[in-house]
This record gives structure tokens, sequence and C-alpha cells, in this order.
């Protein structure tokens, strides 16, 4: 639409460290990992948590088998776009609760990593109109929200304190990819195509999804287009940005 206003407005990109937190092997490269590439290539540093293995996410493979596959379609999608360290909590895929057990598990990577900014996925209870999202997307984004104000208090999940890690307060704003309620986003117009690979690497889980005739580039151009549009840009990829500070 030539001449239609950007009601978008770039995310800032004034930090060094940003951890990304995901229910799923997948969920990144669905719309986020393109940005990441981005940062990758400004010499920042992201490191990747996945909070499940997908392990239950192909019909026709068992669940151990599955792990090990999507696992290490995870560690070559991140590769890709430049992220070297990805970790798996290893909790049950398809049944995750939000609650305490997972706030520490992630709160304990939160204190590990120390990152400024924390991405993790649309927690909201849809995609945009009726496209439901998906129980493990809600409870992982909602518990890294407190995880993230967790990691600062020593004395919430002390037993981390005890053990080695330090707590951490440094994350100043969380930002959920894809969310429908976003109001910021990142051009990814010049590493859109490394998005697009490491969406690829995950060939096993994307013919496990049976869509016929699925193109990857296709798919991320339809969202990217009308992002980038909303910024200005040729392809863009949204976030909403939710300050971890106070009055902010
Ligand atoms: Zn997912």
């Amino acid at each position: 639409m030539l001449g239609s206003m950007s009601d978008l407005s770039f995310v800032n990109e004034d930090w060094e460290r940003a951890l990304c937190v995901v229910a799923h092997p997948d969920d990144l490269e669905f719309g986020g990992a393109a940005a990441v590439a981005r940062w990758i290539r400004q010499g920042k540093t992201v490191v990747y948590c996945m909070v499940t293995s997908g392990e239950a996410g192909i019909d026709g493979m068992d669940p151990s088998e599955c792990k090990r596959v999507r696992e290490a379609e995870q560690v070559e999608s991140a590769r890709i776009v430049g992220v070297d360290v990805v970790e798996f909590l290893e909790q049950s895929d398809g049944v995750l609760e939000y609650g305490v057990p997972l706030r520490r598990a992630i709160a304990s990577v939160v204190r590990k990593h120390k990152p400024e900014i924390v991405i993790t996925n649309n927690f909201r209870d849809t995609w945009g109109r009726q496209s439901l999202n998906q129980a493990d997307h809600i409870a992982t984004g909602k518990a890294t929200l407190d995880a993230v104000r967790d990691a600062g208090n020593r004395w919430v999940f002390p037993e981390q304190i005890k053990a080695g890690l330090e707590p951490w307060g440094g994350v100043t704003h969380a930002w959920a990819a894809g969310s429908p309620d976003a109001r910021h986003g990142a051009d990814i117009t010049e590493t859109f195509d490394v998005g697009v690979e490491s969406l690829k690497a995950h060939s096993a889980y994307i013919a496990g999804l049976g869509w016929e005739n699925f193109d990857p580039a296709e798919f991320l151009e339809g969202m990217s287009r009308a992002t980038g549009s909303r910024l200005g840009v040729a392809h863009g990829s949204p976030f909403e940005v939710l300050s971890m500070g106070w009055g902010e």
C-alpha cells in the first residue's frame, strides 16, 4: 500500500547480549531467526534456549528418536544464523505448565548468560484474528517474563545462588516475537535469506507436518513483507516490547 503510515517503530539495537527462550525447536525459525542473524552480524551475542526438545512434534516418530533429530536440527539452524550456544531444558513437549518449576528452569539460564534483552515467543492467546496460539508457547512466554524478574532476586531460587550462579537483574526489556500486539519490528531485509535457510534446517520436522507444497521462503516472505511495509522496509520481523524496569 503506497504511502501507508508506518505504525511500527524499530526495536532498540543498542545492546550486546540477548537470550532467546522458546518452547520448541523451530519456534524462532518461523519468524525471528532472520533478526537474530542481523544482530549477530552487528557483533552481538545471542544464545538460544529451548524449553523442550520438540519431541512430541512428529506424529510418525517416537519421541526418543524425535528428540535427537530435532535437537540436531535446532543446533544446525542456530549455526546458520551464527548462534553457537543452544541450551535444551528438556521439559516435556506439549504439556508445559506455567508455574514455579518452569520459572526456576528459565531463571537459571538467565542467571548463567546475563542477557540485556530476553526474547521469547508470542504468548498472547492468538496470533491475531482467529489463529489460536499453542499452550506451550503461552506457558513459556509468561514464565519467561517472570523468570527475568526472578533471576535478579537472590532470595528466589536461592539454591541456584548457592550452587554458584549470581543474581542477574540486568535485563532491560523482554521482546515477544510475532506478537499480535507488536508495536516494534526489526529490519530483516539483509538477512531474510539466512532466515529461510535456518527454517529449512528443520527438514524432518517440516516433512512430518505433511503440509503439501510448503515453501519456507514463500511462507516467511508472506509475513515479513507485511511487517516490512508497516516498518517502511522490504522485510520486517515484529516484536512486542515489554519493559522490565519500573515506570519506563
Ligand atoms: Zn512451537
